[in-house]
């Protein structure tokens, strides 16, 4: 999977990624490529236009960080909106819930439903140390029940003794009963398929989930159906509801149009790739890695990454230097700010320090929260340039102008003034005892 699209997208950027400057001519022509290569790919249309629409904002107001290139920039850009398309973050099987802990797996028939329940029970058994017991549902054809018996005894995961007679929803039940009697952690629900969707199987559906109470619903569909996937687990989880999607096969030479539209569709989660017939094909769906495995360019992404995290340094070093010189106006403490919301606001800091959990919430009882900084920001971005590098001419009157444009009241901006004022002092005074002189210095 993939394979076609990576090409492509490589192409457009390394005509890109050569250059000195870019124009938006240049961005414009690159898009254009990426919007057909996604097409061919199979990425629903709106998908696409969506994807275009965010490169092309970002990549026109984008500050080019200087030691890369502008190409190198869009590059990294492309790369985020592919991870944000893919779903951001990793999602994986969710066991969070009072053993035993059911998972319902269904789709059309041949998606790769009773694979991809063994799979799971011997990655949850081996990996996870979990007890898992499997029960097959299928009473429709006739081997079913005996291929998961067949898949348990090769993974060394027990299966639900066969009843003959048994319907799906009786079987569910029975297996949650001995799963509960026999203290198994996870019970794994492999459901019948059909060749296609209709009301009987999605009325199958609905009873089992009424009768298991699963914990997650996960829908096996076959990346090579591509779009077809796509709108089956929109219609799937429009009827029955699922939690999370498999995308199987993607071993084959799909066009990744399932896996790159799946999640801006259906809003659910990717959370598990099945590679292969064999039991340990079976990979979990990181976005980051995907959207490499795309583009193909990790090496300029993390290039990027590096140039910006050392613009942050260096306006770090700046405003420690101005601060030893005895400067430091609302300018640094805004900037300041923006530096302790990007790492992840106060909580984020105080997370980062061990012991500091406890103090973490008295702040928060205090109210001293991430708000509070955003509001000071906000005060500052509604001052002048002169007001910000000179706060003595803030007098009454500009003081209401600046409450007003920031929404808050005058004496918020008094507060952040005073604040600003005792930070000023102390660096002047510690600035002052550095070069030797210290408060007495100064009286000298
Ligand atoms: P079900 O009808 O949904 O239960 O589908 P099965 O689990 O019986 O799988 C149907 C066929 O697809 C079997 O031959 C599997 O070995 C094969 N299969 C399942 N998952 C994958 C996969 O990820 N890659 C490949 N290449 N084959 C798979
Ligand atoms: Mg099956």
């Amino acid at each position: 999977m993939f394979e076609g699209l990576s090409e492509k997208l490589s192409g457009i950027f390394d005509a890109l990624t050569r250059r000195g400057s870019l124009s938006e001519e240049d961005v414009n022509v690159a898009l254009r490529e990426v919007r057909r290569a996604l097409l061919e790919a199979d990425v629903a249309l709106d998908v696409v236009r969506s994807f275009v629409d965010k490169v092309r904002s970002r990549a026109v107001g984008a500050n080019v960080i200087k030691s890369v290139t502008p190409g190198q920039m869009v590059v990294k850009i492309v790369n985020d909106v592919l991870i944000e398309t893919l779903g951001a973050e990793a999602e994986p099987i969710n066991l969070d819930a009072a053993p035993p802990v059911a998972i319902m797996v269904i789709g059309l028939q041949g998606a790769g439903k009773t694979t991809t329940t063994a799979k799971i029970a011997k990655r949850l058994s081996e990996r996870m140390k979990r007890k898992v017991l499997m029960a097959s549902l299928d009473v429709k054809r006739p081997a079913a029940q005996e291929q998961l018996a067949v898949l348990g005894r090769q993974i060394g995961v027990e299966t639900l003794p066969v009843i003959a007679g048994q319907t799906p929803v009786q079987i569910a039940v029975r297996a949650e009963q001995a799963a509960r009697l026999q203290g198994f952690d996870v019970v794994l629900l492999d459901t019948a398929g059909r060749t296609h969707i209709d009301e009987a199987l999605m009325q199958e559906m609905a009873e089992i989930k009424a009768a298991s109470k699963p914990h997650e619903i996960l829908l096996v569909a076959d990346s090579l159906t591509g779009q077809d996937a796509v709108n089956l687990a929109k219609s799937f989880d429009g009827r029955v509801g699922i939690t999370g999607i498999v995308l199987t096969r993607v071993d084959g030479d799909g066009r990744g149009g399932a896996a790159l539209s799946m999640r801006a569709v259906t809003g659910k989660p990717i959370k598990l790739l099945g590679a292969g017939e064999k039991m340990d094909a079976l990979e979990d769906f990181h976005p980051s890695r995907i959207a490499n495995r795309i583009l193909g360019m990790g090496d300029i992404v993390s290039l990027v990454e590096k140039a910006a995290e050392s613009i942050d340094a260096e306006k770090a070093q700046r405003i420690a230097d101005r601060m030893r010189k005895g400067k430091f106006d609302l300018e640094d403490l805004s900037e300041q700010l923006a530096q302790v919301e990007k790492i992840g606001g106060l909580g984020g800091i105080m997370g980062m320090l061990p012991g500091m959990a406890k103090i973490k919430d008295q702040l928060a009882a205090a109210n001293l929260d991430d708000r509070i900084i955003k509001r000071q920001r906000a005060i500052i971005s509604s001052m002048t340039r002169q007001e910000r590098r000179n706060p003595d001419i803030l007098k009454a009157s500009r003081k209401k102008r600046i409450a007003s444009g920031s929404g808050v009241k005058v004496e918020d901006v008094n507060k952040l003034l005073k604040q600003h004022r005792q930070m000023a002092d102390m660096m002047k005074s510690l600035g002052g005892a550095k070069r030797g002189g210290g408060a007495l210095g100064k009286m000298a």
